[in-house]
C-alpha cells in the first residue's frame, strides 16, 4: 500500500477525456516519475491530487485518508505540497520572507495568517526558513528581492517554499522547464539531497529523461489519459510500448 493511492480516476472536459481510468501507487520515501507526450493529462493528474481539479470518478488516498471534496489548503496540511510548472513567488518580499510566509501559514491555518505573533515565535521562523535556505543553497541571497531572481533562483526559492513545510508528498510538475543545464543539474542535485536528508515522497513529472532517470525509482507512462506501463527507470527504457508512444520510435 502506497503513501498515495489512485484508482481509477476519470476526468472529463467537456467531449475530451483527459484522464481515463488511472491507477497510481506511489511508495513512501520513494520518487516516482511521471512521463508521457504533451496533453497526456500530467498536470491534470497532479491537479487532482491536490484539490485543484475534482475527478469525475475514481478514488485518491493519501496516508489513508481520501483527498476527494477537500480544499487545496485541507490538502496542503495533510501533507502534500506542490511546485508549479511556473515559480509562485512574491515578487515584492525578500527571499527569507517568502520562505518564513508559508511557516506562518501552517502554523496558523491558511485564513489566519495575520494573526499577532509573539516575537519568539517570529524568530524561530526566521530561523527555521533560514535553515531551509541553507538546504537549498540560498542562504546567501536571503536579502534579495524575488523579482530579482535568476530563473533557476526562483524554482529554489519555491522549492524551500515547499519543503519549509515539511510535506509528506512533494508533488512537482516540470521542475526543470526552461533551465540551462547547469541549472538542471543543481536540481537534480538539490532534489537528491533533500530526499535523502528528510525521508520525503516525490512524484515528478518531467519531461528531461536525464532528471528523469537520475532521480525515479519507479516511472508511469501516461498516453492519451491512460496509464501505458509503470516500470522501473531501466525497464522504461527498454520498453518498446514507450519508445513507441513516447518517443516517438
Ligand atoms: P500534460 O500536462 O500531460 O501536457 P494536461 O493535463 O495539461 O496535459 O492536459 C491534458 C488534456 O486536457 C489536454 O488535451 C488539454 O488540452 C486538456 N485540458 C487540460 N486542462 C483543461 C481545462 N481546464 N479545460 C479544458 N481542457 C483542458
Ligand atoms: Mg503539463
Amino acid at each position: 500500500m502506497g503513501i498515495l493511492e489512485v484508482k481509477g480516476v476519470n476526468k472529463r472536459f467537456g467531449g475530451l477525456q483527459a484522464l481515463g481510468d488511472v491507477n497510481l501507487s506511489v511508495a513512501e520515501n520513494t520518487c516516482h516519475a511521471i512521463i508521457g507526450p504533451n496533453g497526456a493529462g500530467k498536470s491534470t493528474l497532479l491537479n487532482c491530487l491536490v484539490g485543484k481539479l475534482i475527478p469525475d470518478s475514481g478514488s485518491v488516498m493519501f496516508d489513508g485518508q481520501s483527498v476527494l471534496g477537500r480544499k487545496p489548503y485541507e490538502i496542503n496540511q495533510m501533507g502534500i505540497s506542490r511546485v508549479f510548472q511556473t515559480p509562485e513567488i512574491f515578487a515584492d518580499l525578500s527571499v527569507l520572507e517568502n520562505v518564513m510566509i508559508p511557516c506562518f501559514a501552517k502554523r496558523d491555518g491558511a485564513f489566519r495568517m495575520h494573526a499577532v505573533e509573539s516575537v519568539e515565535s517570529e524568530a524561530g521562523i526566521r530561523e527555521e526558513a533560514l535553515a531551509m535556505l541553507e538546504d537549498v543553497n540560498m542562504a546567501d541571497k536571503k536579502g534579495m528581492l524575488g523579482s530579482s531572481l535568476s530563473r533557476g533562483d526562483k524554482r529554489r526559492l519555491e522549492m524551500a517554499m515547499c519543503l519549509v513545510q515539511r510535506p509528506k508528498l512533494l508533488l512537482l510538475d516540470e521542475p526543470t522547464a526552461g533551465m540551462a543545464r547547469a541549472d538542471t543539474n543543481n536540481t537534480i542535485e538539490l532534489l537528491n539531497t533533500i530526499r535523502d536528508k528528510r525521508n520525503i515522497t516525490m512524484c515528478i513529472i518531467e519531461h528531461d529523461m536525464n532528471v528523469v532517470f537520475s532521480l525515479a525509482e519507479r516511472i508511469t507512462v501516461l498516453a492519451q489519459g491512460t496509464p501505458l506501463v509503470e516500470d522501473t527507470p531501466d525497464n522504461i527504457k527498454g520498453h518498446p510500448k514507450v519508445r513507441e508512444a513516447y518517443l516517438g520510435e
